[in-house]
């Protein structure tokens, strides 16, 4: 256990407080999770859930994020039971060329321009990738699950029921 560790208390059982419960255990701390909601109970059980690059500044940061979550989230779609895959996407905008696009979006392996035919009506352009989408219900039991083999505890004990 690093010197600096020590216990770490999560307010939150949803996508944001797992993750972030795992990522304090994966560093050595002892780590409770507090909840009003259990995984079941919150936003995150009725998100999308797509996976898409993070925009917001700055952007070394975003950069830095992004890469991690899409090498991670890719990473999941290989482990059968965790709810990730890898899905085809198709995103549609007033959005630029490929070479024009933030440096976010081209990390993105198999981006590439949607045949002209695939974009809808009103849209300027739409780009064709495979991205990480997640049954929320199932990715949430696989977070718990992960979590508590990396011998969490919560108050009260965050339930996948
Ligand atoms: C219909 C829909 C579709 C979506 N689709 C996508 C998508 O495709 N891609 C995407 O990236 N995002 C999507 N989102 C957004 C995504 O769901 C949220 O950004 C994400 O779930 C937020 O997770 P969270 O863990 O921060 O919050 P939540 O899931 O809301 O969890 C919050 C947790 O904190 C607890 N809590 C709150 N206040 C307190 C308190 N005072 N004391 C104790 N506990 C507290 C709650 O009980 C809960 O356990 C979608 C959202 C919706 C609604």
């Amino acid at each position: 256990m690093p010197r600096e560790a020590g216990l770490a208390v999560v307010v939150g059982a949803g996508v944001s407080g797992l993750t972030t419960a795992i990522c304090l255990a994966e560093a050595g701390h002892e780590v409770k999770v507090w909840a009003a909601e259990p995984p079941l109970r919150t936003t995150s059980v009725v998100a999308g859930a797509l996976w898409g690059p993070s925009f917001q500044e700055p952007v070394a940061k975003t950069l830095a994020w992004t890469r991690q979550s899409l090498r991670d989230l890719t990473a999941l779609a290989g482990v059968p039971g965790s709810g990730v895959r890898m899905a085809p996407a198709l995103t549609v905008g007033d959005l630029p060329g490929l070479d024009e696009l933030p440096p976010q979006a081209r990390l993105i392996p198999d981006l590439r321009p949607a045949d002209p035919a695939e974009v809808p009506e009103g849209f300027w352009r739409a780009f064709r990738a495979s991205m990480p989408l997640m049954d929320m219900p199932q990715y949430l039991d696989y977070l718990v699950n992960d979590w508590r083999r990396r011998a969490g505890r919560s108050r009260p004990a965050p339930s996948v029921r």
